[in-house]
């Protein structure tokens, strides 16, 4: 349903951030003031499977008679293709408790990902009828979700890991979550540029990543950021700011975007922990 107001914590950077990972991306129409509420804060992301191979984009849009959508934040089809469904809360998580969540209160802290998935059953092996496009495109999402938001692989979460024992969930079937973070933590980019390939700071994005480059920025090319305020949010200033470096630095294109390139010719240092 259309949420009115204004879209305080709500990740309406989704489809833009993960185009940039090279996903397919569709938009739901008016995706970013769908919601049950607007978020606080994202402390993470948690994973889904539908329970049908063919569940559709529309049935998360638009939920049941009983459960009104949006009932996810993103929706995978096995093909590959993302759908943003919605930025603001989803009615995915219902009842549980994982460390770095308020007890049950998932819906209003994680980014949630249905999967176009029957699961297979609770004891099948890792990516048992998890198509390489829905698998890796699963792994792309949560990676350029964390790396935006600033945080680890860690992050990301079964409703399995959360709902276990309040709901008896056992989703994703056939995902070893420890497996598939592992996986995240590779594309994120731990890799041996030192993680500046997985570096993508542009503006609207916040969090301690951009409180690192106003730093690095300031302390070292104080003739132009002197003034900048280190406050982790990427705006107009701190963007001028890095056209300025970008203009002075020969081979960069000139774009305000802080990707790979850009952030090791800052040497700039990755943050890889929220806190
Ligand atoms: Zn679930």
């Amino acid at each position: 349903m259309p949420q009115p107001g204004g879209w305080r914590g709500d990740p309406v950077w989704l489809a833009e951030v993960l185009r940039a990972e090279g996903i397919a991306v569709v938009e739901f129409p008016g995706w970013r003031r769908r919601g049950h509420g607007v978020f606080e804060d994202v402390r993470g992301i948690m994973v889904h499977h539908t329970g049908s191979n063919a569940a559709a984009a529309e049935s998360i849009a638009h939920g049941r008679p009983d459960l009104p959508g949006p009932l996810s934040q993103l929706h995978i089809a096995r093909n590959g293709t993302v759908t943003v469904v919605a930025a603001g809360v989803a009615w995915h998580a219902g009842v549980g408790r994982y460390p770095w969540l308020p007890t049950n209160m998932g819906n209003w802290h994680t980014i949630g990902i249905e999967c176009a998935n029957t699961g297979t059953s609770p004891t099948a092996p890792h990516r048992r009828n998890w198509p390489d496009a829905q698998y890796d495109a699963l792994v792309a999402a949560c990676a350029a979700i964390c790396r935006r938001l600033g945080y680890p692989a860690e992050r990301t979460i079964g409703h399995k890991e959360y709902a276990g024992r309040a709901q008896g969930k056992w989703d994703p079937g056939a995902i070893d979550m420890d497996v598939l973070r592992r996986d995240i933590a590779v594309r994120i980019g731990v890799v041996p540029d030192g993680g500046h390939g997985a570096m993508l700071l542009l503006r609207g994005a916040t969090g301690p990543q951009v409180a690192e480059l106003q730093r690095r920025l300031k302390q070292a090319y104080a003739a132009y950021a002197g003034h900048l305020r280190i406050d982790g949010v990427f705006g107009a200033k701190t963007e001028a700011a890095v056209r300025e470096f970008q203009r002075r630095t020969p081979g960069l294109t000139v774009d305000g975007i802080v990707g790979p390139a850009t952030a090791a010719a800052l040497r700039l240092r990755v943050v890889n922990r929220p806190d």
